[in-house]
């Protein structure tokens, strides 16, 4: 079959890797000069396969009135006159419910774990170099609620197949001896092993040599801005682009936040609204300093990831925020200078801001949608990195019409 796939992030990527794996002749369009430039660029390197449950939590609503005061806050919600978005928070409030969040976390864990084994399926094919570890996590936590908190949830999680272990406040610090500056406010963590660390943006760029291969034959068209979708009598007809028409057996919208735009160009409606994050990536002065596991600081909602000779540190998420807040990387940096000090030097940091796309329950939007010939791959919100090569294992199952590496039906358009 020939296929377009828009978007050359990650999952866009991932799912050429996969179809022309299968024998697809595969086209990949992206407005950019280069892979991996979107909101795949530099974000918080976590391949995060136990930490999945969706942002929607009954949590969440009694402390809506606080992220619409706190300016500095992690969270931070503006509303807008943008029917979208509150059409989006009407379905996420609707998702604040424990039910809700039980069965998005569970169908998540069997993603994110279908997407570890399709990763390591790939990587074994077609060695790919992205800084790719596997030096664990700790999410350390600073009151007793948010740990007691952390140790129910470890708990479901086990009954899902998670490997967690609950540390003391004096565990985490033999652990990681570069949070002594937090040991007042320190109640414990919850440990992780398994969890993985990688360079997004690198892993692009490998995929994209990858598929240049003749093995793989992909075409990689940058430069190649999509205007919209052309539907007649219910078909995708064609692809129009600033360099022509396009047209395929099959198109996969994997176009990250711009999927809701594009979607709505052949009337699908894809249910994705940009959340905006911040990072910083800060060369390591003295490693003994710094963490040996990826860290996320619960309480400031940061997480912090030794990658290659740098610490990529990451955090913010924003809705309805017109453009960057001012202060948040210096935010960043300060907050890595207090929790592990002299451990780099982020003064000379590189920053960057990205659009996670974001669906209201968190579960990504995958395969065929009601216009013949377009099927989707999008709305990983905060996990694109962690859930991409199951996403696009997934869709590659579907296309091909086998058994899906998971229950397709919570993923549905
Ligand atoms: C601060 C931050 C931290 C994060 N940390 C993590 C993490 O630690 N772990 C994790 O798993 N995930 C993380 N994420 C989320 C992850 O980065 C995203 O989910 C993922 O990158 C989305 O990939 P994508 O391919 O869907 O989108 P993108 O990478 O944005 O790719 C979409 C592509 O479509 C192209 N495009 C858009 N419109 C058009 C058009 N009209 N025509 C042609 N091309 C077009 C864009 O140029 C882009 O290249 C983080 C995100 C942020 C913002």
């Amino acid at each position: 079959m020939r296929v377009t796939v828009i978007g050359a992030g990650i999952v866009g990527l991932a799912t050429a890797w996969w179809l022309a794996h299968d024998g697809h002749a595969v086209t990949v369009l992206d407005e950019a000069a280069e892979p991996g430039s979107g909101t795949s660029y530099a974000n918080g390197a976590q391949l995060s396969y136990s930490y999945v449950a969706p942002l929607a939590e009954p949590g969440v609503l009694s402390n809506l009135p606080k992220y619409l005061l706190d300016r500095n806050g992690p969270l931070r919600f503006e509303p807008r006159a943008d029917p979208a978005q509150w059409a989006w928070l009407l379905r996420f409030i609707g998702a604040c419910n424990a039910g809700a969040a039980a069965r998005g976390t569970a169908s998540l864990l069997r993603l994110a774990f279908a997407s570890r084994d399709a990763l390591y399926a790939m990587l074994a094919q077609t060695p790919m170099q992205f800084d790719h570890v596997r030096n664990g996590k700790l999410v350390v936590q600073s009151s007793a609620g948010a740990m007691r908190a952390a140790e129910a949830q470890m708990r479901l999680q086990a009954t899902l197949g998670c490997e967690q272990q609950a540390l003391t406040a004096g565990e985490c610090l033999a652990l990681e001896p570069g949070l002594a500056s937090i040991r007042d406010r320190l109640t414990g963590g919850i440990l992780t092993p398994s969890e993985e660390v990688g360079d997004c943006y690198k892993l692009c760029l490998e995929l994209a040599r990858v598929l240049a291969t003749p093995e793989f034959g992909t075409t990689l068209l940058l430069g190649t801005r999509v205007e919209r979708l052309v539907v007649e009598a219910g078909r995708l007809r064609a692809v129009r682009t600033s360099k022509g028409d396009h047209d395929a057996d099959l198109t996969v919208l994997a176009a990250g936040v711009a999927a809701r735009a594009l979607g709505r160009s052949a009337g699908v409606t894809v249910p994705v609204l940009p959340i905006r994050g911040y990072s910083i990536t800060a060369p390591v002065r003295a490693s003994n300093r710094g963490p040996r596991h990826s860290i996320t600081d619960s309480a400031r909602k940061t997480v912090y990831a030794p990658l290659g000779g740098a610490l990529r540190v990451a955090g913010f998420a924003e809705i309805g925020t017109r453009g960057p807040t001012p202060g948040r990387v210096e935010a960043l940096a300060r907050e890595t200078d207090a929790i592990f000090p002299g451990a780099c030097d982020t003064g000379s940091a590189t920053t960057w801001t990205g659009l996670r796309p974001a669906t209201p329950t968190s579960l990504p939007v995958i395969g065929p949608t009601r216009i013949q010939g377009l099927a989707l791959n999008a709305g990983q919100g905060a996990l694109g990195f962690t859930l991409a090569a199951g996403s696009a294992r997934l869709l590659a199952d579907l296309v091909a019409g086998r058994a899906p590496v998971v229950d397709p039906v919570p993923f549905r358009p």
